[in-house]
């Protein structure tokens, strides 16, 4: 047995007790800093409107700040598009449908939707720049993971363009015209991607406003679609608030919404489209259960649970918030999750080492505060990494909160932040009916090395997608979204096809 310590991998220590031997992380290990140049990212100090292929100023001539959540700074400033800036980039978009894209021929449309994954790839490295400095990400996630992904759905739906006959065999599909797609801010690209690659690939036109507080990887994706030669006003990216979403959404010559967002404003477009014409597809919050049975290989589960709601901070709809333990290993698996949040590096964006970054806004910061109130008044133990966190900017520590209970807020109710509640269990019957009892049914997670256990949980769990021993894997050809409060519809792969073609025999 050594007498000495060696740092592990991850800058733990190994440390001899007894007969066992323990993972124990020092926390002031650390990595030099290794962040990423911006200079290999060009920003506009301001940005217009595009519409028609053009940028074009803001009816209002307002526009509004985006800053970089790690330090407050200002990067950059966005219009701000009213009515009549929506009008604009509908009537775009409705001209550019009837009189070229839905007339072009499948193939020529799919040499264009490829066109456009391969500059995002050419482009990768600025945009995963851009992605952290405006949202917060760790650079990791949005140069391994955002980016590739987007151009990978690119690529997908560029494929099936002019293969839409055996997408629907046997059927006509129709375009549906112009599609109005309004998304958050946590994946800004490739929430763009989804909505915009589908809708291309099926001879739809498009105007899309990405959020508020990320707008610039969709501006970004604009000079990429203006390059790629695209025909002017096939697609348009509008920028600006809630009352922007709200114009496209209540304009009346859109044909489809295809949103991604909170449950409430999910709620508020559903209402507003009641009684009219318009399609619709919702993707919204989500309250996954990670379940871990006492078979299951702990470490890779804790890591899967580490991945699932701490690296990118939690905003993630599909984030494993929820995670149920099977009460054989609880203790094993909290101290297990402990030591391991002690050792996640919490910091710069663009700092290739950084597990989870800066909080996406102020008021995001705000409402995961609330929640940590809540889960304390609650009764609910909580347990806070102790790293430091940088002076200015919106952070927050990873968080685990035990001994909660399932009618606790903190189990119910989306926190959107880096905050795990954790549950215990018995009995698989007890855990599934527990996991179902969420006004959700985004995605979960089961964690077992019983294939027939994993076959009886999907079967009988109310989630969209659920992950067997992995969490968070996503690829454009499967299927994503919710039940229940989670929304409806699907994008990603034949059925994210199906959202925007009608099928007329
Ligand atoms: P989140 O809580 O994830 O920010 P929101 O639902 O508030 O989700 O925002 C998602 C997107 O919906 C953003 O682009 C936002 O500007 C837009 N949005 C907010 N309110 C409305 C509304 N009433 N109608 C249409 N879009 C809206």
């Amino acid at each position: 047995m050594p007498t000495t310590k060696k740092p592990d991998r991850r800058g733990g220590k190994i440390t001899p007790k007894s007969n066992t031997i323990k993972l124990k992380f020092d926390t002031s290990w650390s990595y030099a800093p290794a962040p990423e140049s911006k200079s290999a990212a060009t920003i506009k100090p301001q940005y217009d409107l595009f519409i028609n292929g053009e940028w074009v100023k803001p009816a209002s001539n307002k526009y509004f700040d985006t800053i970089n959540p790690a330090n407050e700074e200002k990067i950059s400033q966005v219009s701000e598009a009213n009515t009549a800036d929506v009008d604009k980039a509908v009537k775009a978009a409705r001209n550019a449908y009837e009189k070229v894209w839905k007339k072009i021929s499948p193939k020529e449309r799919a040499k264009y939707v490829f066109r456009i994954a391969r500059m995002i790839q050419e482009r990768a490295r600025e945009l995963a720049i851009i992605e952290s400095l405006d949202g917060g990400k760790p650079i990791r996630e949005s140069r391994d993971f955002d980016v590739p992904t987007a151009a990978n759905h690119f690529f997908y739906y560029a494929g099936w363009a002019d293969k839409l006959e055996y997408a629907f065999p046997n059927r006509n599909t129709e375009p549906l015209g112009v599609a109005g797609q309004i998304i958050p801010w946590n994946f800004p690209l490739l929430m763009a991607a989804w909505k915009i690659a589908p809708a291309l690939a099926t001879g739809n036109t498009v105007v899309l406003k990405p959020a508020e507080t990320t707008p610039l990887t969709a501006l970004k994706l604009a000079e990429i679609i203006q390059e790629s030669g695209l025909p002017n006003g096939v697609v348009n990216i509008v920028t600006g608030a809630g009352a922007t979403g709200a114009a496209i959404v209540n304009h009346p010559d859109i044909n489809k919404i295809a949103f991604t967002g909170s449950t409430d404003v999910g709620k508020i477009i559903q209402r507003a489209i009641a009684g009219t014409h318009k399609k619709v597809t919702l993707e919204l919050g989500g309250k996954a259960a990670n379940i871990i049975f006492e078979d299951a290989p702990l470490d890779q589960a804790v890591e899967g649970v580490i991945n699932g709601i701490y690296f990118n901070q939690g905003h993630v709809c599909c984030a494993g918030s929820r995670l149920y333990v099977q009460e054989s290993v609880a203790k094993q698996v909290i101290r297990k999750l402990r030591d391991r949040i002690e050792s996640l590096i919490v910091g710069d964006p663009l700092d290739k080492n950084t597990d989870i970054g800066a909080i996406n806004s102020r008021q995001q910061l705000e409402t995961i505060h609330k929640y940590l109130k809540i889960g304390k008044e609650e009764g609910a133990e909580m347990y806070q990494s102790s790293c430091s966190l940088p002076g200015k900017g919106f952070w927050c520590r990873p968080t685990i909160f035990t001994n909660v209970a399932q009618s606790a807020r903190i189990a119910q109710e989306e926190i959107f932040g880096p905050v795990l509640a954790i549950l215990t269990f018995r009995t698989d019957d007890e855990v599934i009916e527990k996991a179902n009892n969420s006004p959700y049914g985004l995605s979960a997670g089961v964690w077992t090395d019983k294939g027939s256990k994993i076959f009886n949980m999907t079967k009988r769990m109310r989630a969209g997608v659920i992950w067997a021993n992995t969490f968070n894997k996503f690829d454009p050809s499967s299927p994503f979204g919710g039940y229940k409060e989670s929304g409806f519809g699907r994008e990603g792969g034949l059925h994210g096809l199906s959202a925007y073609v009608s099928l007329t025999n």
